[in-house]
C-alpha cells in the first residue's frame, strides 16, 4: 500500500483582480519586506491597515513645514495648521457624504467616539428602566461603555442574538425593540465574523419606537462605500488607522440637533465660548466636543487617507475585497479540518475571515503562519461574549484590504496546510 499522502485537490481558480493592485502596492512601502525570510503577506487589516506614501508624506510635510497649534494663533504657521486641520475635516466629511462638516467631531478613534456618546447623550437621556439594545457580536468598545452607563443610570442592556452563520437574528426585534428602548447601538460590520449587518433597516425600526441609532463603523468605514447620512442612523463612529490613516485619530458623526442638545464630553481649551470662574458656555459644533490641543497631524493624515481612498474609488475597493474573500472562502474550504465562521455567502460579508483548524490553538496557528510570512490575528478579537456564544475560546482571523492579492490568499491556504501537517493531521 502506498504511504504517500493523497495529492492536494486542484485549487480554485483565482479571481481576476479588480484593482490595479501592483500599482497600489507601490504606494505602500511597508509591504515590500521579508518576514522570517519570506515575503510579507499582511492579513491583519481589521486590526490596523498599512499607510500609503501620501499619508506618510502628509504627516512629514505637516511637521516639516506647517506645525503649530490650531485656532488660536495669529501667525502664519498657526493659520496653516488650522487650515490643514479643518481642511482634513472637509475631506473626510466629503468621503462619507456628510454635507455639514460641523457634524463631524474628531476623536481618537471609534472607542472614544462611542464613549463620547455614552458619557454625553447617554448620561443626559437615560434613566432607570430605559433600555439599550446591543448584540452579542459587539466589540468590547461597543459593549463596555454601555455597561458603565447602565451602572450609572440603572438602564438595562438587551441583546440581539445571532443565527448559526453569525448573522443577526432579526426575528427577535419586535420583542426587543419597545417604547423603553432609548438607544440601539450595533456594529455595521463584525470585526470577528465579517458579517455586514442591515443597519439601515434596523435604524428604521429603532426610529419607529423613538429610539436613537448608533452605528459602530470601525469595520465598515474602511471597506464599504459608506454614505453615513444615507444609513439613516443618528451617530456613526470610525477609526482612521483602519482606513489607511494614522493611529490616534477617528471621528464621530452625529445629527446636528442631537449634538447641539448634548452636554460637552471633556472640558478644557478650545471647547468653550465664554469662561467665568463659576461657569462657562460652549463653543459651536464641532469644537464643543474637541477639548484641548487635538491630534492635528493625525487629522491631516486622515485627510490624505480620505483623498487616497476616494481616488481609488470605494466601490472598487469593496468589489475587490468581496472577490478576494470569495476566493479565500473557496481556498480555505479545500483545507481539511478547517472551519470558517460567519456567513457562507461572500455578499453578506466584508473583508474578514475567521477560522479554526482542527484542535490547533489559534495562537499556535498564527505563530506558524507568521513563520511563513503570513500575518493574521488570533484571539478573542475583543469580542469575548461572541466567542462564548460560538463556543470557542478564540479564532484565527485573516482580514483583507485593497492591496491584498489572490496570490496572498494562496500563501495563506498553503501555510494552513503546512500547519496542519506540522500538527500531524
Ligand atoms: N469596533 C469594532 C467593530 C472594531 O473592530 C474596533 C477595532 N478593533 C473597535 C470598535 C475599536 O476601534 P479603536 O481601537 O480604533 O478605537
Amino acid at each position: 500500500m502506498s504511504t504517500l499522502a493523497p495529492p492536494d485537490p486542484a485549487p480554485s481558480a483565482p479571481p481576476t483582480p479588480l484593482l490595479d493592485v501592483e500599482r497600489i502596492r507601490e504606494e505602500f512601502p511597508i509591504l515590500h519586506q521579508q518576514v522570517h525570510g519570506k515575503p510579507l503577506v499582511y492579513l491583519d487589516n481589521a486590526a490596523s491597515t498599512q499607510k500609503p506614501r501620501a499619508v506618510i508624506e502628509a504627516l512629514d510635510a505637516y511637521y516639516r513645514r506647517d506645525n503649530a497649534n490650531v485656532h488660536r494663533g495669529l501667525h502664519e504657521l498657526s493659520n496653516r495648521a488650522t487650515e490643514a486641520y479643518e481642511g482634513a475635516r472637509l475631506r473626510v466629511a466629503s468621503l462619507f457624504g456628510i454635507a455639514d462638516p460641523a457634524e463631524l467631531v474628531w476623536t481618537r478613534g471609534t472607542t472614544e467616539a462611542l464613549n463620547l456618546v455614552a458619557w454625553t447623550w447617554g448620561q443626559a437621556n437615560l434613566r432607570a428602566g430605559d433600555e439599550v439594545l446591543l448584540s452579542v457580536m459587539e466589540h468590547h468598545s461597543n459593549l463596555v461603555p454601555w455597561q458603565l452607563l447602565a451602572q450609572r443610570t440603572g438602564a438595562r442592556l438587551r441583546f440581539l442574538d445571532i443565527d448559526d452563520q453569525g448573522r443577526l437574528d432579526l426575528s427577535a426585534l419586535d420583542e426587543l425593540l419597545t417604547e423603553r428602548t432609548r438607544l440601539v447601538s450595533l456594529a455595521h460590520v463584525s470585526n470577528a465574523l465579517g458579517t455586514v449587518n442591515p443597519v439601515r433597516q434596523i435604524a428604521e425600526r429603532a426610529h419607529a419606537v423613538g429610539a436613537v441609532m448608533l452605528v459602530d463603523g470601525a469595520q465598515s468605514a474602511p471597506h464599504l462605500p459608506v454614505d453615513i447620512p444615507a444609513l439613516g442612523c443618528d451617530f456613526y463612529a470610525f477609526s482612521g488607522h483602519k482606513m489607511c490613516g494614522p493611529t490616534g485619530i477617528g471621528g464621530l458623526w452625529g445629527r446636528r440637533t442631537l449634538l447641539e442638545a448634548m452636554p460637552p464630553f471633556l472640558g478644557g481649551g478650545d471647547m468653550i465660548d465664554v469662561v467665568e470662574l463659576e461657569g462657562s458656555t460652549w463653543a459651536a459644533l464641532p469644537h464643543k466636543f474637541e477639548a484641548g490641543t487635538p491630534h492635528i497631524a493625525g487629522a491631516v493624515g486622515m485627510g490624505a487617507a480620505a483623498d487616497f481612498l476616494a481616488g481609488i474609488g470605494r466601490d472598487a475597493v469593496c468589489a475587490h475585497e468581496r472577490a478576494l474573500v470569495g476566493y479565500a472562502l473557496e481556498r480555505l474550504a479545500e483545507v481539511p479540518d478547517l472551519r470558517v465562521w460567519g456567513p457562507r455567502d461572500p455578499a453578506e460579508r466584508s473583508g474578514v475571515v475567521s477560522f479554526t483548524l482542527a484542535d490547533i490553538h489559534p495562537h499556535d496557528l498564527a505563530t506558524i503562519l507568521d513563520a511563513e510570512g503570513v500575518a493574521v490575528r488570533a484571539g478573542h478579537h475583543c469580542t469575548q461574549p461572541l466567542m462564548r456564544r460560538l463556543g470557542v475560546s478564540s479564532t484565527a482571523r485573516a482580514s483583507f484590504y485593497l492591496y491584498n492579492t489572490p496570490a496572498e490568499v494562496d500563501r495563506l491556504a498553503d501555510a494552513l496546510r503546512h500547519a496542519r501537517k506540522l500538527f500531524g493531521y
